[in-house]
């Protein structure tokens, strides 16, 4: 099945609006949209039921990432809370030279990440079953990534004790947040001292094909994140540090 010649039209036209040639990639999101459609059906994966839905605010707003220049060369990425995979999965479909672990809490959605991975055949790609207040004390986890992405997990102060542990020094995390992201970059400075980041660029646009407005908040890890954050499962959460 796959993608209907519509939902190709414009995949590839959303793509010419993000400044992407998605042409080499057709087949794998094709066969992605597929394995999502199947996963539905199995479990409840997503909410995006129609092509239109999952070409916009699956493939092409996850792929909105790519508007800042922070994707080339064999990095390490991590896509915090990815879910059904976003915005982890197209960005390693169209970057395969980035190292993109998968981290979700929870399990069944892990267990489409693998079923996806391998149908897609991406080397590279590791899906991991967990929460990131414990992944991220984990030696192997540990500041041990260039990027952090994270799309609707949760308020920029959570994300912030959640992401930036991950970070080595110089790296950088990419959060795609709604249009009430003002409200949050307001308290964040408060959380970002302590978590050893900075606030970066900050931009807001329209996706394609979408209504509402979208933004890219960048943290930028400047020292190393104190070992008692993130803290115990919830509290991030719970209280917030900003
Ligand atoms: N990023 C995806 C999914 C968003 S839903 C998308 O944009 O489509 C939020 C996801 O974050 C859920 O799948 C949830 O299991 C995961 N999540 C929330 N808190 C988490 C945590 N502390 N550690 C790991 N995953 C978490």
């Amino acid at each position: 099945m796959g993608l209907s010649p519509e939902g190709r039209g414009l995949l590839l036209e959303g793509g010419k609006a993000l400044g992407l040639d998605l042409r080499p990639h057709l087949e794998a999101f094709s066969r992605l949209y597929d394995l999502l459609m199947e996963g539905n059906r199995k479990a409840n994966l997503t909410a995006l039921r129609t092509e239109r839905e999952v070409v916009a605010k699956h493939f092409l707003d996850s792929l909105t990432l790519l508007l800042f220049p922070l994707w080339k060369g064999p990095l390490r990425v991590l896509d915090l809370g990815t879910g059904a995979g976003f915005p982890g999965l197209p960005l390693k479909i169209v970057r395969p030279e980035l190292e993109v672990v998968l981290l979700d809490a929870t399990r069944k959605k892990v267990a489409f990440l693998e079923e996806a991975v391998a149908a897609l055949g991406l080397e590279g790609a590791y899906p991991l079953w967990g929460r990131a207040e414990e992944v991220a004390h984990l030696p192997e986890h540990r500041e041990a990534y260039h990027r952090v992405t994270a799309r609707a997990v949760a308020h920029l102060c959570v994300l912030a004790e959640l992401g930036l542990p991950f970070l080595r020094r110089g790296g950088h995390m990419v959060a795609q947040k709604g249009p009430k992201v003002r409200e949050e970059l307001s308290l964040l400075p408060k959380a970002l001292g302590p978590l050893g980041g900075s606030l970066g660029e900050v931009r807001s646009f329209r996706p394609p094909f979408l209504e509402e407005e979208r933004a890219l908040v960048v943290l930028a890890k400047e020292a190393p994140t104190p070992s008692a954050y993130p803290r115990r499962p919830g509290v991030p959460e719970k209280k917030p540090l900003c």
